[in-house]
């Protein structure tokens, strides 16, 4: 019998026939090309910002109780409950009965208003704002993969919305225009992706393509293009350093006397870890 010999021809004919499988069955499933570059995005790469100097800053000293602070950088998980007395700031959505936190309904119409406008598709909200006992209710239906703990969960902030569109849910969220679109949106409207693909071991919880949470900018920015998670993102923050990012300075304080920079727009979060997180824009 005559041997058959690999030439550069045969493999390239092979790599063609891969790459021809692959494509075609990433046109069925583009929910599945999602799931493979947002698993290669969050696994792979280094992150860090730039710092700046404190003396480069013209800082004044601020008390942080006198001071109107926001929720939406709070790291919400097993390790970081949310204190027993935390009460969050709800607002109703435009009238729809999803009520969510006061510091997101704007951004979310205006991601709402963005994808319509550019898919034709609408965006609905599954679940917002749970109180402890829904989210204790839950936790005991769905176990611990899927579900938190009462005080664990970021829903019980009201800055989380679990998302979908008409006939497209929960996993299938990417087989459509509108899921898609998020997904590549959200962090321009200060969203970011929850539950990344492969990251259970830092989370706590399985690749969650519907759960969107809001952090604000630059922040959904900063985590959506280096593929973080909010732990790693808030964990990046040295106490006390100062960042810069397009334009903002960024800093993660403890202590009720918060240095601020001069001349900025300031904003101060809770971070649920002892501290506060600073962003200023000039
Ligand atoms: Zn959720």
């Amino acid at each position: 019998m005559k041997k058959k010999s690999i030439t550069a021809a045969s493999v390239v004919a092979a790599g063609l026939a891969v790459i021809t499988m692959v494509t075609g069955f990433f046109m069925i499933r583009p929910d599945k090309r999602v799931y493979c570059e947002q698993a290669l995005k969050y696994t792979l790469g280094s992150f860090s910002l730039d710092e700046v100097s404190a003396d480069e800053l013209h800082l004044k000293q601020a008390d942080a109780d006198s001071m109107k602070v926001s929720s939406e950088l709070m790291l919400v998980n097993r390790e970081h409950p949310l204190p027993e007395e935390y009460a969050p700031s709800l607002e109703e959505y435009k009238d729809s009965g999803v009520i969510m936190s006061a510091f997101s309904v704007d951004s979310f119409a205006e991601l709402s208003k963005d994808i319509s406008e550019h898919t034709g598709e609408k965006l609905y909200v599954m679940s917002s704002y749970r109180d402890a006992d829904e989210q204790e209710e839950i936790f005991d239906e769905q176990g611990s993969s899927t579900a938190l703990p009462k005080a664990c969960s970021e829903h019980e902030t009201g800055l989380a919305q679990d998302l979908y569109f008409e006939s497209y849910a929960g996993a299938a969220i990417n087989k459509c225009d509108g899921g898609r679109y998020l997904t590549a949106h959200a962090a321009d409207h200060g969203f970011i992706l929850r539950y990344p693909p492969m990251e259970t071991d830092i989370t706590g919880i399985d690749y969650e393509p519907w759960h969107y949470r809001y952090v604000g900018m630059p922040h959904a920015e900063i985590i959506t293009d280096n593929g973080l998670t909010l732990e790693e993102y808030i964990g990046s923050l040295e106490v006390g350093r100062y960042y810069e990012y397009g334009g903002y300075i960024i800093s993660r304080q403890q202590g009720n006397t918060l240095e601020i920079p001069e001349g900025y727009k300031v904003k101060v979060s809770e971070d649920n870890c002892g501290g506060y997180i600073i962003t200023a824009k000039k």
